[in-house]
């Protein structure tokens, strides 16, 4: 039977974050593995040293720190994936996460490394929100075990900055952005017929 959470190598180092070994039961664990399990995390998204979702209503994000040695996990990287046959997008080689525990390189982060910030009022550290949202996140490594790189490489590995000229989307006023089909497609035909 496949694992609900940390069916993969990577899925399974972060379930350690979740659920340490050492630590004493948390009644909130079911309760967050149950917010995971049904959906009601949200907007996931996964960018460099942090983890963003929207769980039942509360904006939550987890800060963590990306590998310092970021140079030998590029070596390690660029190894597994020359020896390894095709794979699946966003599917990782089996021997890199062997390669990582070889190396001393973790792959996750300890619960202490987290920075949890959410909407709700609860005082504890790790709410139920921010643990869903880890919990979340586990499902969503397991699915694609490149996002565990994604999650913890240095910022210069994605995606160039946004140009000078760039707008903050919270300077674009989002009734004319995101304009309804109808609206759209009148004006931009229009504009392009005429250009023609
Ligand atoms: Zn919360």
């Amino acid at each position: 039977m496949t694992a609900e959470f940390g069916a993969t190598a990577w899925g399974r180092a972060w379930l350690r974050t979740a659920e340490p070994v050492a630590a004493p039961p948390d009644r909130l664990r079911p309760k967050a593995r149950s917010l995971a399990r049904n959906h009601a995390v949200t907007s996931l998204t996964i960018t460099a040293g942090q983890v963003e979702a929207e769980v039942a209503g509360h904006r939550t994000s987890l800060r963590l720190p990306l590998w310092d040695d970021a140079e030998r996990v590029e070596r390690l990287v660029a190894k597994a994936l020359d020896n390894a046959g095709p794979l699946a997008p966003g599917d990782l080689p089996d021997d890199l996460a062997a390669a990582f525990r070889s190396e001393g390189i973790a792959i996750a982060v300890p619960p202490d490394a987290l920075t949890p910030d959410c909407a709700c009022a609860a005082r504890r550290p790790l709410c139920v929100h921010a643990l869903a949202t880890l919990y979340a996140l586990i499902q969503r490594i397991d699915e694609t075990p490149a996002l565990a790189l994604d999650l913890r490489r240095q910022a210069h590995q994605l995606p160039d900055p946004p140009s000078p000229d760039w707008t903050p989307m919270s300077t674009i006023n989002p009734a004319h952005f995101y304009k309804s089909p109808g609206e759209t497609n009148g004006p931009t035909t229009s504009a392009r017929t005429r250009v023609r």
